[in-house]
């Protein structure tokens, strides 16, 4: 049976991680641009998975369709698809190519097809698998996050309960090439529960990273950005001693403090304003992320993200995106606000100095690559 991934930019690192594990199990999983015999697997965030509808649902092959919107609306996949890997992949995945292969039904725990759900009934140790294999990416080195921010769909795949990948296995992954980069909600949370930081691990999987001669090691950055109450003195010693990267990327989303409250955000507005001026002292560059036009954001709290934004890009780059709602989020099915005229003119006028990415009018180019994070 030959199995085929389809090819898609922003499904890249999930080919690697995915291919990866099936590797384990035997599995080949070879890289198509269009569907083609026996099976193809995809992976579709909520933007891209109309661009594929069609092609899945008159492709000549068994069609197998995961990733974040798969998990969220499996039911209206399975209508197309003729499986739907629901949750994490790495276990799942190959037993349904397995069961396939040997003829089966491929009804198991994880998969949804029009008739038959269950859900999957484990959780993916990290270190069961491989980062990635033949094809390189980045290395996932946490996985789950204990916040419950409202636009978020982490939480709702992965869980609530951080793990972590082991420090002899992250090391492994990164010391087959010169540069390093990671997968994580929140970079300097490695190894700790997500709200308590354990900075002596991060310092012990970094000095590590560093001795297996990696050298260019970039932590906190795209796409392994840090939450800002985790930004400290300690924290940005361990960037400046043991990291390649000058910048270091978190998101504020809103300057109102009552709009993170309704967010469940876990941080205050004070939290971002400590972080970028300590960065700005540290010599590192804030990269900080901002959502204009929640749903329940008054007139008054844009404002005052908008003075936010302009004060952030005196000491860093500001990362702006329009609202956009997806599903299986606490957000789900609700419309983004209009900007106020004044939002909108300064996020122009950031744009045109380069100071602020990103799309604060087109929320599909939050899914892309940012150019200018990418070489951070
Ligand atoms: S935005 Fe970040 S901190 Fe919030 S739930 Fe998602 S991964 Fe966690």
């Amino acid at each position: 049976m030959r199995v085929n991934w389809r090819q898609i930019h922003a499904a890249r690192n999930s080919y690697a991680v995915l291919s990866a594990a099936c590797e384990t199990e035997g599995i080949v999983i070879y890289p198509v641009d269009l569907p083609a015999n026996d099976v193809t697997c995809y992976s579709l965030n909520s933007i891209n998975e109309p661009n594929y509808r069609d092609e899945i649902a008159h492709a000549d092959c068994i069609t197998i369709v995961g990733g974040p919107h798969a998990t969220a609306c499996y039911r209206s996949i399975a209508q197309y698809a003729d499986y739907v890997v629901v949750g994490e992949g790495e276990h799942t995945l190959p037993r349904l190519l397995n069961n396939l292969e040997s003829g089966g039904d491929g009804h198991i725990p994880g998969v949804a097809t029009r008739e038959y759900y269950e859900p999957a009934r484990t959780t993916v140790r990290l270190d069961a698998y491989p980062a990635f294999s033949v094809t390189k990416g980045y290395i996932e080195i946490s996985r789950g996050c204990p916040y419950s921010c409202g636009y978020c769909q982490t939480p709702q795949i992965f869980g609530h309960c951080m793990r972590h990948r082991s420090i002899d296995a992250i090391v492994t992954a990164a010391g087959r090439h010169e540069q390093a980069r990671f997968v994580t909600p929140n970079a300097f949370a490695y190894g700790s529960d997500g709200i308590h930081p354990r900075f002596n691990k991060v310092c012990n999987l970094l000095k590590r990273i560093r001795a297996v001669g990696c050298q260019q090691v970039y932590f906190g950055t795209f796409p392994s950005e840090v939450r800002p109450e985790f930004v400290c003195h300690e924290s940005l010693a361990l960037v400046t001693d043991y990291c390649t990267n000058t910048k270091l990327h978190f998101g504020a989303q809103s300057g109102s403090n009552a709009v993170l409250a309704q967010l469940h955000r876990g941080h205050m507005v004070e939290m971002v304003i400590d972080a970028v001026t300590l960065c700005h002292d540290t010599g590192i560059t804030p990269i900080v992320d901002f959502i204009v036009g929640f749903p329940f954001e008054t007139d008054e709290d844009q404002e005052k993200t908008a003075e936010l934004i302009a004060w952030v890009a005196q000491y860093g780059l500001v990362h702006a995106h329009r609202f956009m709602s997806l599903p299986g989020t606490p957000l789900a099915g609700s419309r983004a606000r209009s900007l106020l005229p004044e939002t909108e003119k300064l996020c122009g006028k950031l744009a045109l100095a380069g100071k602020l990415t990103g799309s604060w009018n087109e929320p599909e180019i939050r899914f892309m690559r940012s150019p200018s994070t990418d070489k951070i």
